[in-house]
């Protein structure tokens, strides 16, 4: 099980189905240290809360909730649909290609999508689903780049979990970061409540991989904590 998840959504995003409190009483339920709540951004429809981003605490000591975003990437320069007026209290920033862009494009250019928004965004801290077959990606040339920026990428275990990405493809990815060094966040990618804090899908390839556990950025919760700490000031 992930102790902290940092990909889950909410009734905040079109294609979510629970409320933050629905999930916070499974987390507390599963025995999860935390979770980040990460709706889409406006391009996908996400409904961005000013009350969430801005007032809401955790009702339970217990389990740690971070406020978070999955934002699309909008274009080749690297432009990204995070929303500025809510940053300062954003503690988690996600990317990933979504179908708001071209299915049209090869792998290099959807590399160079996600590297451009790399260096053009430092508030970004995790590439999600790099492994989506409709946008193919390098993953050697993506783990260097985000390597070089502090950046993880992210090991989603719902892609495997719904056959929506080969598992070759899965391994593929953990096997360039682990050649690189890159950091991984290993993420559920909730949208039913069931899948919050499952890694079951991909924990066996990681184990075939011989990925070390200590690029797992949510390997445990201080070192998640950590890593959302350490990036803190890119939030601005
Ligand atoms: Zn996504
Ligand atoms: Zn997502």
């Amino acid at each position: 099980m992930i102790k902290f998840d940092l990909h889950v959504h909410t009734i905040y995003s079109l294609c979510g189905i629970h409320t933050v409190l629905e999930l916070l009483a499974r987390a507390k339920e599963l025995g999860m240290a935390g979770f980040a709540v990460t709706d889409h951004g406006l391009t996908l429809g996400g409904r961005l809360n000013n009350p969430f981003f801005e007032r809401f605490k955790s009702p339970c000591p217990d389990v740690k909730i971070l406020k978070g975003i999955e934002c699309n990437v909008l274009d080749q320069s690297g432009k990204i649909d995070i929303p500025r007026d809510f940053i300062e209290f954003i503690d988690v920033v996600l990317l990933g290609l979504h179908p708001n862009i071209s299915l049209k494009l090869n792998r290099d250019a959807y590399t160079d999508m996600l590297i451009a928004a790399i260096r053009k965004n430092p508030c970004v801290d995790i590439i999600t689903h790099p492994n989506d077959p409709h946008y193919p990606v390098d993953y050697r040339r993506l783990a260097e780049a985000a390597k070089a920026h502090g950046v993880a990428i992210e090991l989603n275990n719902s892609k495997i979990l719904y056959a929506r990405s080969e598992t070759a493809c899965a391994m593929e990815l953990i096997e360039a970061c682990r050649d690189v060094g890159c950091l991984m966040a290993v993420n559920s990618d909730t949208h039913a409540i069931h899948e919050l804090g499952d890694d079951s899908s991909v924990r066996p390839l990681l184990k075939a991989a011989n990925f070390p556990e200590e690029l797992i950025v949510n390997r445990n919760e201080e070192t998640a904590l950590e890593f959302i700490g350490g990036r803190r000031a890119n939030k601005k």
